[in-house]
């Protein structure tokens, strides 16, 4: 055997991928299986966006760009902030990376040091654990219970935080509960933040797909005090359906991001010049794509959620933003003779040929999560094979 390195030995593969494998072998096999394991967006990136990116590369826009990101991006990324935000940040406050994940990686190599704590509410997002861990520090778990929308209290905030904890991460609209905290929820948290002197990691990946009479808000425009606390993680992936191209970004303390770029330069330098002219396109284009795809994800989250909660044993709250559903399917996996979720996901699989992410993997398993970036009909497809298979199983 191959003697790897203690730091990778720790790592916990992504349930999403193993899925997502399974259900591609499937597939392999002539298996007609519907996957609602993505997670992202359906659509491919707005034809203007495209069209920037190739006219760099004709440009002759095809050397290294400074590690940090082209200054033209920065300033796009700082018009952004202040249309949406109302926040100004100046250039040195902003890096520009390989996406929003490397965004939180880099950040977590820069300010911990080996033992130190990072508060991650449950149910998170699989990659915050892994990239602790990655940085020698240690995840402390608190429950968002989803009596309170899977939220966490500042209470509960308050009552993990040691002489360790270095920072608590908030992501709203979340994956993989769709749920956002309030303005009054942010500031409260805030305010135990403030207090007891830690980061706040506010990932906003999925701000601009949020439904209905929501609406997001960034901690970081609640008060000056806040912003000098927080580091926003934010992209294009998910608001401009940009996954493939790879460009996210950091914005705070003016340290951290210069701790981050001299990072980034010693390991993946720029990100992909054409993608950051594709993402000043993004910014500083037209946002009308953006709305039409926040109207398509609405329309299929109505129509989805009224036929998922009406299968017997399936209750789900409705979520508020980004494309997944969360539903507890608890009672649905005892119905059909399954001792656990994990189980009744296998079943479903293999039995309804339907796809979906066990919640352990999210650190909540009584649930599932079912992401809605996929066209309408293979959603109501598979919500009426998984509700075929719970009414002849129980
Ligand atoms: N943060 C959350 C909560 C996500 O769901 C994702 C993508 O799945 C990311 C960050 C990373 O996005 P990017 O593609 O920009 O790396």
């Amino acid at each position: 055997d191959v003697q790897l390195a203690e730091r990778v030995k720790a790592l916990t593969p992504s349930t999403t991928l193993a899925i997502t494998a399974k259900a591609k072998e499937m597939k392999a096999q002539g298996i007609d299986v519907i996957g609602l394991g993505a997670g992202e967006p359906d659509f491919n990136t707005p034809d203007h966006i495209i069209e920037a990116a190739y006219e760099s590369l004709k440009d002759g826009q095809t050397k290294y760009t400074p590690a940090g990101g082209l200054a033209g991006l920065k300033e796009a990324i700082i018009g952004k902030f202040k249309e949406d935000q109302g926040i100004t940040y100046k250039p040195n406050e902003i890096i520009v990376t390989t996406g929003a994940k490397h965004a939180l990686y880099n950040l977590f190599q820069v300010i911990l040091n080996e033992g130190d704590e990072v508060i991650i509410p449950t149910p998170y997002w699989v990659s915050y654990p892994e990239q602790v861990k990655l940085a020698d520090g240690v995840p402390v778990y608190v429950e968002g219970k989803e009596s309170n929308e899977f939220k966490i209290t500042p209470e509960q905030l308050e009552e993990v935080i040691t002489d360790k904890t270095k920072a608590v991460i908030i992501n709203s609209p979340s994956n993989p509960t769709g749920m956002l905290y309030t303005a009054d929820e942010l500031k409260a948290l805030g305010e135990v933040a403030l207090r007891k002197n830690i980061w706040i990691v506010s990932d906003e990946i999925y701000e601009k797909l949020v439904y209905g009479v929501n609406k997001h808000v960034s901690i970081a425009e609640l008060s000056p005090e806040l912003k000098e606390q927080t580091i926003i993680i934010n992209g294009v992936s998910k608001s401009h359906s940009m996954t493939g191209w790879r460009i996210g970004y950091a914005a705070g303390n003016a340290q951290v991001i210069k701790a981050m770029t001299d990072l980034a330069s010693h390991s993946t330098s720029n990100p992909t010049s054409t993608a950051q002219y594709g993402a000043i396109a993004a910014y500083t284009g037209s946002q009308e794509p953006v709305e039409e795809m926040k109207k398509a994800f609405q329309e299929r989250l109505n129509i989805i959620h009224e036929k998922l909660t009406s299968i017997p044993g399936v209750t789900c709250l409705k979520p508020q933003g980004a494309f997944y559903l969360f539903p507890n399917v608890t009672e649905a996996a005892k119905l059909t003779g399954h001792a656990n979720v994990d189980d009744f996901v296998t079943a479903l699989l293999e039995e309804a040929n339907v796809a979906v992410v066990p919640g352990s993997g999210f650190g909540s398993p009584a649930n599932i999560r079912l992401s809605y970036a996929t066209s309408l009909e293979l959603l109501e497809k598979a919500t009426a094979r998984i509700a075929d298979y719970v009414g002849t199983n129980k």
